[in-house]
């Protein structure tokens, strides 16, 4: 027993580690793949299925009933075409789209597929009893939408009295007439509804039909149910038949196929969506893939219709927009260049924004450093004439006190009395002199002349005319030496006297001369002024005390032998 088990087990696990990556899968259609319902189911199942399973094995097959309905041979064919074919690719799990591939696989699965589930979609009329015996069927219904459809109808064109539903005499066509039957007597008893004519046309030829739509009045609406055929046989092509059915018929076609409809003069209405519809299925069928046991699946009972609206169509009925439901989608409507490029918009206006925000803010700051450069350049101004009024004033400061001071230099080396060089000025003049004449031996000789009993006339005549004598003196001697000779007033009624002579004797032939002018002089009342004039030449060994100090020896020999005379060493 535990043998057995351990091998089911090891058949099981390859088995399903295969079902992972490459399940074998057939998609059965009723129609053909240029009806675009079954198009756009594929393209969903398709899509779906390769996010799970990239390397799946699809199988798709259209049985092509718009075209065959109703042909029992084409029947048979079919089913030995699809025994013959899947003998050799088993599926591991079946899709079907729409009514006749689902009642086909109801009739046939057992005996062509036995056991494999069977998912199925795009059902419009569904009975729960067939599925009674059906473990291995789980999907989902797509129903119809005639009720809602209606009422969309009377919401937007309020002023509707009459509603034509366009049909077929098919099975699925017989099952709508009968919902239309149980709707209209629904609206008889309706008050407000009561006023509407719901009318089925389900006995045309496609010529017929056209030509009759034309003589519809202006209250009137046409719901397209479903149309396969016409009573000629012929098919009933969405793409083809409708336009010209609407460009024949005065007033608006409303439908539930989405993509078989929208896009062909139909102005819109409660519609569903092939492509969700196949995803949707396709989702059930790979958890049943995964593991998940048909029976746990159960079968979702209708799919999700939305209003759905053609803009040129609408338009051209002059149907308000607003009373649209709120959540219609509009195909068509021409999109604002905003809409289109929302994202593009929005970000170049963020980015302007920032950039807006920068320039104001870096302007700002230029305003600021502006109006900063213009005080810093105002007070640097007022620094500057502040400054310069300062150097100004400083100049004439310094100039003042240059002034000062050469005056205060001139007073220090000048005689206030006789305005001659005072003694300072002397001793200067005669250290240079001796100086020079170390140097180069330049020759000058040093006098010393003092005026005689000066003290008997300071108090014979006071004192106010000893000082005019001093005065006189000093002018007699300024204004009759050479120009390179200097007097200065030594002291009391002393003189000191430089010259430059070649020659002793020179010297004093000079000072004899100037000795005679002074006797010559007359101040005030003053009796008779005469000077004592003593003498020096340099020699090389001569300093300022010894030159000095001879003249003096000779000063004192004047005086001493009588006065009024020049003694020179
Ligand atoms: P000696 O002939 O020997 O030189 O006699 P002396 O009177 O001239 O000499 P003494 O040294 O005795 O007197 C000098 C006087 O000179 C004394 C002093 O009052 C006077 N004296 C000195 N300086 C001034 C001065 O600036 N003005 C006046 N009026 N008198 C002065
Ligand atoms: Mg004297
Ligand atoms: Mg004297």
């Amino acid at each position: 027993m535990l043998t057995r088990l351990l091998l089911v087990l090891f058949w099981l696990v390859p088995m399903a580690a295969f079902a992972q990556s490459h399940p074998t899968v057939l998609l059965l259609n009723s129609y053909d793949s240029q009806y675009p319902w079954s198009e756009a189911l594929t393209r969903g199942v398709k899509d779906e299925f390769s996010k799970t399973f990239p390397d799946y094995d699809l199988h798709v097959e259209y049985m092509d009933e718009r075209r065959f309905v109703d042909d029992e041979t084409y029947h048979h064919l079919l089913v030995d075409l699809l025994q013959y074919k899947y003998r050799r690719y088993t599926p591991e799990i079946i899709i079907t789209g729409d009514d006749l591939a689902y009642n086909f696989m109801l009739e046939h699965a057992e005996t062509l597929f036995p056991g494999t589930p069977v998912v199925f979609s795009g059902v419009n009329v569904f009975d729960p009893d067939a599925l009674k015996d059906k473990p291995n069927f789980t999907g989902i219904q797509e129903g119809m939408e005639i009720q809602g459809n209606l009422e969309l109808i009377t919401h937007l064109q309020p002023d509707v009295e009459r509603i034509v539903l366009l049909g077929d005499r098919t099975e699925l066509g017989r099952k709508m007439v009968e919902q239309v039957d149980a709707i209209k007597t629904q609206w008889e008893d309706d008050p407000e509804k009561a006023r509407i004519q719901l009318d089925v046309w389900d006995d045309f030829t496609l010529k017929g039909l056209n030509e009759r739509v034309k003589d519809l009045g202006e209250h009137t609406a046409i719901l397209m149910m479903a149309i396969h055929m016409d009573n000629d046989g012929n098919y009933f092509s969405y793409r083809h038949d409708l336009p010209l059915l609407a460009k024949h018929s005065p007033v608006p076609i409303y439908g539930m196929w989405g993509t078989l409809l929208i896009g062909n003069c139909v102005m819109g209405g409660l519609m569903n969506d092939p492509y969700q519809h196949g995803r949707n299925a396709t989702k059930m069928a790979i958890s049943i893939l995964n593991g998940t046991p048909v029976e746990a699946i159960p079968v979702k009972d209708k799919a999700a219709y939305a209003p759905v609206f053609d803009y040129r169509v609408l338009e051209n009925f002059q149907i308000d927009l607003a009373r649209l439901p709120p959540d219609s989608k509009i195909v068509g409507k021409p999109v604002s260049y905003y809409e289109e490029h929302m994202m593009l918009v929005n970000t170049t206006v963020a980015v302007v924004v920032v950039l807006l925000g920068i320039i104001s803010a870096l302007m700002v700051n230029i305003h600021q450093r502006r109006q900063a450069q213009k005080k810093l350049d105002e007070f640097n101004q007022t620094l500057e004439t502040l400054v310069e009024r300062r150097t100004r004033e400083l100049d004439a400061r310094n100039q003042e006190l240059r002034k000062a001071s050469t005056i205060m230099q001139s007073l220090a080396y000048t005689d206030p009395l006789t305005g001659l060089g005072n003694r300072r000025a002397g001793t200067s003049e005669l250290m240079a002199r001796i100086e020079r004449g170390e140097v180069d031996g330049s020759p000058f000789h040093v006098a010393l002349l003092d005026i005689d009993f000066f003290k008997q006339i300071n108090d014979t005549y006071g004192h106010p005319a000893g000082d005019a004598v001093l005065c006189a003196v000093g002018q007699v001697l300024r204004e009759n030496i050479r120009a390179a000779d200097r007097v200065f007033r030594w002291g009391g009624e002393e003189f000191l006297l430089l010259m430059t002579c070649q020659q002793a004797g020179e010297c004093t032939e000079m000072l004899q001369r100037l000795r005679s002018q002074i006797t010559r002089m007359s101040v005030d009342n003053v009796a008779r002024i005469t000077i004592s004039i003593g003498t020096a030449s340099f020699a090389d060994a001569d300093t300022f005390e010894s030159i000095l100090h001879r003249a003096d020896q000779a000063l004192y020999a004047a005086k001493h032998n009588g006065r009024d005379q020049v003694v020179a060493f």
